[in-house]
């Protein structure tokens, strides 16, 4: 029997992205909806097969503790909820699966560690890219050393917000929601992948960052911030986000012996992958695979065989609290150990 998903938050990420994608898993299912708007949970129920009894709201949310069809609760609200939910999941008797950035702060991610280890249920972190394939190739060939020794990676995340424009963006420019600009949503994954890349924790992070306080965007949330890690390896990352460019989604780490690029590196699909040296540039020929489904099925299978996901609360705390102190460096104009 398939492991049974609770959705909450019926936005853009979920109807677009990973609703359509349960159909290509093997172990997780569609058991519930949780939406404000019953009109749109009922569409989508009749569209994806949920029976009407196991449509729910925010307000009866907690009955779900008296679901057995449902397993695991999967949030995707905004950041500024992701603590609330996961607590109450939690307290209902479910497994979490919940989307990135964890929280918006490190004492939320711990309240939320600690109400799913105190009900003995699993917390994941829905960081796509470590199961996708290009990602966990590149990691692969640095792990077994064809760049040579890791000295440096840059990576950048950016695209153009438009909160008057698309809904899903009104909120990311709330700080309450969102719990800041640029880094946390998509600079993210720019930190995210230099310590999947590196296999290591930095030790200290420099920062700067500039919003333009005329910009209505940027009157709560940041738009531009660079920032580096220092690993104890000595690789050196310097990683970027913006609210204010077009598309960009890239990483290339380079060793004493070669570098690899992958451009785009974090997107939904059609993710390239080149690596170069000085007898020239190739592109592997890789297979692109279904990151949302492999996500989706990882959580079922740790579910099912009482195991720690690979992206546990955890990870979203580690990167949470590299965020803040990627802030702190970045206010204070000095580098921060951490
Ligand atoms: P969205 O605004 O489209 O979806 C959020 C949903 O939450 C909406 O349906 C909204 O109605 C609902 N909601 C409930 N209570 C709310 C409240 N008080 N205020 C605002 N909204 C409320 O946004 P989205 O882009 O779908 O993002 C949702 C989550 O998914 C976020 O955590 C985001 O970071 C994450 N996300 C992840 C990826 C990824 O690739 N992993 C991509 C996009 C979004």
């Amino acid at each position: 029997k398939k492991v049974g998903f609770a959705i909450v938050g019926l936005g853009k990420y979920a109807t677009e992205q990973m609703l359509p994608n349960f159909k290509n898993c093997q172990h997780a299912r569609i058991a519930a909806l949780v939406s404000g708007s019953p009109d749109k949970a009922r569409r989508l129920a009749a569209e994806y097969g949920v029976e009407p009894k196991n449509l729910y709201s925010y307000q009866n949310f907690d009955t779900l503790k008296d679901n057995p069809e449902v397993d695991v609760v999967y949030i995707v609200l905004p950041p500024g909820l992701h603590a609330e939910y996961t607590v109450r999941a939690a307290q209902a008797g479910k497994h979490v699966l919940c989307e990135k950035p964890m929280a918006n702060t490190p004492e939320e991610c711990q309240r939320m560690i600690e109400a799913c280890r105190k009900a003995g249920k699993q917390l994941m972190i829905a960081y796509r890219a470590q199961y996708e394939p290009f990602n966990l190739d590149a990691i692969a060939r640095i792990r077994k050393g064809e760049l040579g020794k890791l000295r440096m990676i840059t990576a950048d995340h950016g695209r153009q917000v438009q909160p008057t424009k698309d809904p899903a963006d009104a909120w990311r420019v709330q700080k309450k929601l969102a719990g800041g600009g640029s880094l946390m949503d998509i600079g993210i994954y720019s930190l995210n992948a230099a310590r999947y890349l590196t296999g290591e924790e930095p030790v200290e992070v420099t920062a700067q960052e500039h919003s333009d306080k005329a910009d209505p965007r940027f009157r709560e949330v940041e738009d531009v911030i660079h920032f580096t890690l220092r690993f104890p390896s000595g690789v050196l990352a310097s990683c970027t986000s913006a609210y204010s460019i077009e598309g960009v989604k890239r990483y290339r780490a380079f060793g004493d012996k070669a570098w690899l690029d992958l451009d785009p590196a974090t997107d939904y699909n059609r993710h390239r992958m080149i690596i170069g040296d000085q007898d020239g540039e190739r592109q592997p020929q890789l297979k692109e695979g279904n990151q949302f489904a492999a996500e989706l099925d990882h959580m079922a299978e740790c579910v099912r065989q009482n195991q720690t996901p690979k992206t546990p609360g955890e990870e979203g705390l580690r990167d949470i609290k590299l965020i803040m102190a990627i802030y702190e460096a970045a206010r204070k104009g000095k580098p921060v150990k951490v």
